[in-house]
């Protein structure tokens, strides 16, 4: 899952980008609404963390075209905590609101809260076969016995299995686990699949990911004959 983070503090969205990514999701951050937009535009988030007092704009204003390519949540992240700015927030169609100073486990704990929210996503377990994923703990299970993964094979596996069955076309995968600042190889999404499979074999896990040549990886949804 990938998440960005509309912040011009500094310090703060170092800090921030961090937590995040330490609990296993890949992070873009904006730190102006104009770079928001672009970025929003390029790349599929599952949740956007935005602070409101931009440098060129009110955060609120950008909300309906975040949104604009469909339904992603949205955190609003401020200093402001009068209550008539909160409910603005609210009504302005964030889901949650967060007033600094923010402890980082609780806004870690508030954003995977309002990726667990049913909504247009699905379910947030995946289940193949023997092989489970809860895609907002960022954890990976074979016969219910948690895998230790890094966080571009979760990425891997997400995709994997959200196409199980099908070719997760490159592209797809690469959008899902890189951000904008990330410095990729040309050999890194193999590399990954790699550690992925190695990980699999030793969990127990007999369903095969396919290389399909020039397009993409499959994850089988049964074993091999
Ligand atoms: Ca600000």
């Amino acid at each position: 899952m990938r998440i960005l983070l509309i912040e011009d503090h500094p310090a703060l969205a170092e800090a921030v980008t961090d937590a995040l990514r330490r609990a296993g999701f890949a992070v873009d951050h904006a730190s102006s609404a104009a770079k928001a937009r672009e970025m929003a535009a390029l790349a599929p988030y599952a949740l956007i963390l935005m602070d409101l007092g931009l440098p060129d704009g009110d955060g609120l204003k950008l909300l309906p075209g975040l949104r604009a390519n469909g339904r992603v949540p949205v955190i609003v992240l401020t200093a402001r905590d009068q209550l008539s700015d909160r409910l603005a927030g609210l009504d302005g169609g964030a889901d949650d609101y967060i007033v600094k100073p923010v402890e980082m486990p609780e806004l870690v704990a508030r954003c995977r809260a309002v990726l667990r929210r049913p909504g247009e996503r699905g379910d947030t377990i995946l289940c193949v076969g023997s092989l489970a994923l809860d895609t907002v703990s960022r954890t990976a299970m074979v016969d219910d016995v948690p895998m230790h993964l890094g966080r571009r094979e979760v990425g891997v596996l997400e995709q994997l299995m959200r196409a199980a069955g099908r070719v997760a076309p490159r592209r797809a995968l690469e959008e899902a686990i890189y951000t904008f600042d990330d410095e990729v190889g040309p050999n890194a999404l193999e590399a990954a699949v790699s550690r992925l499979r190695r990980a699999l074999a030793s969990a127990g896990c007999t369903l095969p990911i396919v290389t399909v040549r020039g397009v993409g990886w499959m994850l089988a949804k049964e074993k091999r004959p």
